[in-house]
């Protein structure tokens, strides 16, 4: 999504939709599912197996889930896939290239981008290159490189729409619509499993207690993201590259039932919001007929009844303090994002690994933006140093270099 403009509607990135991408046109678009063996990917397969007629899986790639991988390529007989690590062998391909290799086949209309980290930088620029659509879930590339991603969407012809829930409820709620008339964004956040703890229980909270996210399944970098807000600060760098609005007009309120996906402000004072269920599956069929909708029958279909009471709390960013450190590595700008995404995801794997209490990962991420020296990164190499740096010194940090 690249910079609305008055006589363009705030529909993303559209720049020029990959021929054979149309939701119109009659042969089924080629889809490249990568991290298909991740919840975002087997979301993305569920959806795709009831689209046969409008879409065709033609490529699926994973890091090492060997047997769930297998029990895919039996599902959707896709003409190409890859296992990153030890996948060759009965025609599978390998390594790290083969992601650039099956976003950039021409077979393939749509990129999903299910791949978690910063290992999903590459395919969806080369995608972006090829022209393709990119159905973006993998948010942590967009935070690391935001300027390059969405410069390289302009200048190729590609086009980038969001998976992630609130994006995806902000640009249901904006498409069409001029990008003038909108004021601000309000993203929302469950608040994940400690939204009420105090801080001092917030700091030892245990992997098992931080894995039990109250409304979302998803996998474990991003549930724990939820539990320490940084999700939240990834979301509204997002946001601010995708939508093309400065921070000061993007801001997150914790919604613990997870229905309402976030509300946009016009300049008149009329918000819209978008509501569902939680549940991924819609934003990934609307990232892949977007600005049109097909009908699905596997969706719960939404009673406001069920849904219950809707409630809304601040932020506690005194307890959270990741969401205000991305923030502020957002407004900061240059290479600050890449530096909080890398130290947040070297943090978020020494928690999970057992190497560190909860309430570390803020005090590293923290540590690695203060002693950073910022750079412009308009360009890869620079992003690239900018996240090898920030990984190295929280790694240090950690005790686990
Ligand atoms: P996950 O851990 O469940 O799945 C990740 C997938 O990426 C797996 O298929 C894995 O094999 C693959 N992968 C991991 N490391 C890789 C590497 N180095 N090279 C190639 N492939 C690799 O994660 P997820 O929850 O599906 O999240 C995926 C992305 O989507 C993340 O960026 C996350 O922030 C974003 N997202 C997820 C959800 C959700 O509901 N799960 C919602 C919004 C956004
Ligand atoms: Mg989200």
């Amino acid at each position: 999504m690249t910079a609305p403009d008055a006589g363009r509607p705030a529909t993303g990135a559209a720049v020029a939709r990959p021929a054979g991408s149309r939701p119109g046109a009659s042969a089924a678009v080629g889809i490249a599912v990568l991290g298909s063996t991740g919840s975002i990917g087997t979301s993305a397969l569920k959806v795709l197996a009831r689209q046969r007629d409008r879409f065709r899986v033609v490529a699926l790639t994973a890091f090492g889930q060997r047997e769930r991988l297998e029990a895919q390529v039996a599902a959707f007989h896709p003409a190409f896939v890859a296992m990153v690590q030890g996948g060759s062998g009965n025609g599978w391909h390998s390594g790290h290239r083969s992601l650039v290799e099956a976003a950039t086949r021409p077979d393939v209309g749509i990129v999903l981008n299910g791949i978690v980290g910063a290992a999903g930088l590459e395919a969806t620029l080369a995608a972006l290159q090829a022209g393709k659509r990119v159905a973006l879930a993998n948010k942590e590339t967009l935070v690391m490189a935001g300027e390059l991603v969405m410069r390289t969407a302009r200048e190729s012809g590609g086009e980038i729409v969001p998976v992630d829930s609130e994006h995806s409820a902000v640009l249901q709620c904006v498409a069409g619509r001029r990008p003038a008339d909108v004021a601000r964004l309000i993203l929302t956040a469950s608040g994940g499993p400690f939204h009420a703890w105090d801080a001092e229980r917030v700091r030892h909270a245990t992997v098992e207690e931080a894995l039990n996210h109250p409304t979302w399944r998803m996998g474990r970098k991003i549930t724990v993201d939820s539990a320490t807000l940084a999700n939240k600060a990834l979301e509204v760098i997002e946001a601010h590259f995708l939508f093309d609005l400065p921070y000061d007009r993007i801001e997150a309120v914790v919604h613990p039932q997870s229905v309402i996906h976030s509300f946009v402000e016009f300049v008149d004072g009329s918000v819209l919001a978008q509501l569902g269920f939680p549940n991924m599956e819609l934003p990934i069929l609307y990232a892949l007929t977007h600005p049109e909708r097909l009908p699905d029958g596997g969706v719960t279909r939404f009673d406001p009844v069920a849904a219950g009471p809707l409630t809304f709390e601040p932020v506690r960013t005194e307890v959270f303090p990741a969401l205000a450190l991305g923030m502020l590595a957002g407004r900061t700008g240059g290479s600050a994002p890449a530096a909080f995404n890398a130290a947040n995801e070297v943090a978020v794997g020494a928690f999970l690994g057992g190497r560190a209490p909860f309430g570390r990962i803020a005090e590293v991420i923290e540590r690695v933006l203060e002693e950073q020296i910022v750079t412009e990164a308009a360009g890869l190499d620079e992003v690239l140093a900018a996240d090898a740096w920030a990984r190295r010194r929280a790694a240090e940090l950690l005790g686990c270099s």
